[in-house]
């Protein structure tokens, strides 16, 4: 079992790991500081640094086959460490802390927006959900408005854990139909803006709606008759 260390707090840079597999699909740990892609949420770059040789720079982060499994994807011509190897994972933090902030951005857009979600994709510094909505009601504008002003009031934000069961009983709360929450694992992870919005997501979060800072919408796109697609860019 791998410990997923971002899973329990976002903010973590680095952790001391030992690798269990590596091989041509790529490198796995002990425990996962890197996040694999999934969620909407790309995975993680960043590096391994072993004892001794030279650091493996770490391109992408993937799921594997096994639950929990993470793949740490090494750039091209990396030599793989041996099995047992003790070093140190970091990540990328400048590119995370980005991709954190316009995920919880765009969560707050899904509260903003009525429609089931039909798709989306959290990218560095920029951020995109599509909405089944009819018509052309949306207002750039006022959907800017609302989305800074619930960052400025500063809103907590922060992972809640229930049963299988109990979202079964709430399906009300999956606002992403392209996006079906883990189960079959006993629990479901929801991700709480309080006083916001609440929803299934197993990405990483900033702790405070404020983090995020400043944020446009770009655009928003006719993609069909019932599909509009909302591109958000953080300020800086
Ligand atoms: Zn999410």
């Amino acid at each position: 079992m791998t410990e997923l260390i971002f899973r329990d707090d976002g903010y973590r840079r680095s952790c001391n790991a030992r690798v269990t597999a590596a091989d041509g699909r790529g490198i796995r740990l002990d425990r996962a500081v890197f996040y694999p892609m999934g969620g909407g949420q790309p995975g993680d770059t960043g590096v391994l640094r072993l004892a001794s040789g030279p650091a493996i720079a770490i391109v992408d982060t993937i799921k594997g086959a096994l639950p929990d499994e993470v793949v740490h994807v090494p750039a091209s011509g990396s030599a793989l460490p041996e099995l047992g190897t003790e070093l140190v994972a970091e990540i990328d933090w400048e590119r995370r802390y980005r991709l954190m902030r316009m995920h919880t951005c765009l969560h707050l857009l899904c509260s903003i927006v009525p429609g089931a979600v039909t798709g989306g994709q959290v990218s560095d510094g920029r951020g995109r959900l599509d909405f089944d909505v009819p018509g052309s009601s949306l207002d750039k504008e006022a959907i800017a408005t609302r989305l800074n002003a619930l960052i400025a009031e500063a809103h907590p934000v922060g992972p809640r854990w229930i049963t299988d069961e109990e979202l079964a009983a709430k399906p009300e709360l999956v606002r992403t139909m392209s996006v079906k929450p883990p189960s079959g694992m006993g629990r479901v992870r929801l991700m709480e803006i309080s006083g916001v919005d609440l929803q299934p997501c197993g990405g990483t979060h900033i702790r405070n709606t404020s983090e995020i800072g400043g944020v446009a919408v770009t655009k928003i796109e006719n993609k069909g008759k019932q599909n509009r697609r909302i591109i958000l860019a953080l300020a800086e």
